[in-house]
């Protein structure tokens, strides 16, 4: 029995928090608790400092907030290569950055170098789970699940759909694209903690024979995932509006190719209507909510009020490389920013619940992920309540402990940490009770620094070759 205990200030939702209320609803907060880990599940908690039995390995991380890792649920693998680039909009971002990016992944070893990358690079900001695009490459989608496997880690993905509007190196067909999703089910869907999801880019880019093939291998293998965009951008729209003219919206053209189910997970639907959004309430279908992707390329501002009315389901996403960072406190941070300007706002309990528990309901994935409940995998992460001067500061003033300001009550304090925090924060990562990620180095074999070292760095001889930095880094 592989027994493991870590202490530290324990958070993490038993249920869904009020909307719009900093109330203690659903939240399970214990502070100065030990979390028992067994053979990689939750297996309880322990109150106090007094450690468990001599049989446990113990972690102390008094001071520091522990909590289930986080799930983002919609990024681009590839997209690493094209973070923060300028561009007019979505159209010529996609055209001028991302496509050549993602024409790279064709060659096998560029996929796995990358997908070791990027998935090093989500266990460093405390993501431990994500529903992730390769790219059209069966090769891109072969490398992400195996180096998912490889961590551990709960992966929804599946080669991307695109059979027009692409560049040629980009474009598959229907014929060629259904062999290959029928391969990579075959081999990676429920294998470990693996599961496939039929990938159309966006309706844009696959043929009406494309989306009703992308429907068949829906109704023909129990428990795949959808992942694709919707309603992200005006020209967009229009576009769809221009392929489509028989559908009634956007969200209406996967819909008749029955593509939307509760496994459904469309990124942005920034320009929905509410017969859209009872269309989502009624197939279970989920809104990827990414607010720094549409900030950064103007797309729009999300309307979350909407969706509580109507009932649909909503998650978060870095949307990395149109969103601008893998940190989901910077993301939802900047999620609070975008309901403000809608006239509401966001509790933290709302935003973390939506990147933990509530992302792992919304996929079916609520008995293995998102919480601390016994018997679910122990994916954990390790917080810093604040770093820097500023954020120091104001985590003090909410503990109380600068002089004639009074002590704040618990939202206040998280939701200044949610606010302030990023990936500087993480001082541990585990996946299933194994650590994968402590503050300064990978603890594995493939680390950031390796993947993708096509040049060392000259100044540097210890760069000379990967091995040498896979060596400091193991
Ligand atoms: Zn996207």
């Amino acid at each position: 029995m592989n027994k493991l205990a870590l202490h530290g200030d324990l958070l993490d939702f038993e249920a869904t928090p009020g909307w719009g209320d900093p109330a203690l609803h659903g939240v399970r907060w214990r502070p100065d608790h030990w979390l028992l880990i067994e053979d990689g599940r939750i297996a309880g908690t322990l109150p106090g400092r007094e450690p468990p039995g001599e049989d446990w390995r113990r972690e102390e991380h008094s001071g520091r907030l522990l909590m289930p890792g986080f799930i983002d649920t919609h990024v681009h693998c590839p997209q690493l290569d094209v973070i923060a680039s300028w561009s007019p909009g979505l159209l010529h971002w996609l055209d001028t950055y991302t496509f050549p990016a993602e024409q790279r992944f064709a060659d096998p070893e560029v996929a796995a170098a990358g997908a070791g990358l990027f998935l090093d690079a989500l266990l460093a900001h405390g993501t431990t789970s994500a529903v992730v695009f390769p790219t059209v490459h069966a090769a891109s989608a072969e490398a992400l699940f195996a180096a998912a496997s490889a961590r551990g880690m709960r992966l929804v993905a599946g080669k991307v759909l695109m059979d027009r509007g692409a560049p040629p190196a980009l474009t598959d067909d229907v014929a060629g694209a259904e062999r290959d999703n029928e391969a990579l089910i075959a081999r990676w869907h429920g294998r470990g903690r693996n599961a496939y999801a039929v990938t159309v880019r966006f309706a844009i880019t696959s043929t009406p024979e494309q989306l009703a093939m992308a429907g068949r291998l829906l109704a023909r293998h129990e428990g795949l995932y959808l992942q694709t965009h919707v309603a992200e951008n005006r020209d967009e729209v229009a576009e769809v509006a221009r392929l489509f003219p028989e559908a009634r919206s956007y969200l209406d053209v996967y819909h008749r190719h029955g593509l939307l189910g509760p496994r459904s997970v469309l990124a942005h639907g920034i320009w929905l209507d509410d017969e859209d959004r009872r269309l989502l309430a009624d197939t279970g279908a989920q809104i990827a909510f990414c607010p720094t992707s549409n900030l950064f390329l103007g797309s729009g501002l999300f309307d979350w009020q909407a969706a509580v009315d109507h009932g649909h389901k909503v998650s978060i996403a870095t949307d990395v490389g149109g969103g601008t960072s893998l940190s989901m406190q910077r993301t939802l941070a900047e999620g609070y920013k975008v309901q403000a300007l809608r006239g509401t706002r966001l509790t933290a309990w709302c935003a973390l619940h939506a990147a933990t528990r509530g992302a792992a309901e919304a996929l079916g994935l609520g008995a293995e992920i998102g919480h601390f409940d016994v018997g679910a995998a122990a994916d954990v992460v390790a917080w810093d309540w604040a770093h820097g001067a500023a954020a120091l500061h104001r985590d003090a003033v909410a503990r109380g402990a600068v002089a004639t300001l009074p002590a704040q009550d618990l939202h206040a304090r998280v939701f200044a940490w949610m606010t302030l925090a990023d990936e500087r924060n993480v001082a541990a990562t585990w996946v299933a009770g194994v650590p994968r990620f402590e503050r300064g180095r990978m603890l594995q074999n493939v680390s950031i620094g390796t993947a993708l070292a096509a040049r060392p760095d000259p100044r540097d001889p210890q760069h000379a070759d990967g091995a040498d930095v896979r060596s400091r880094h193991s």
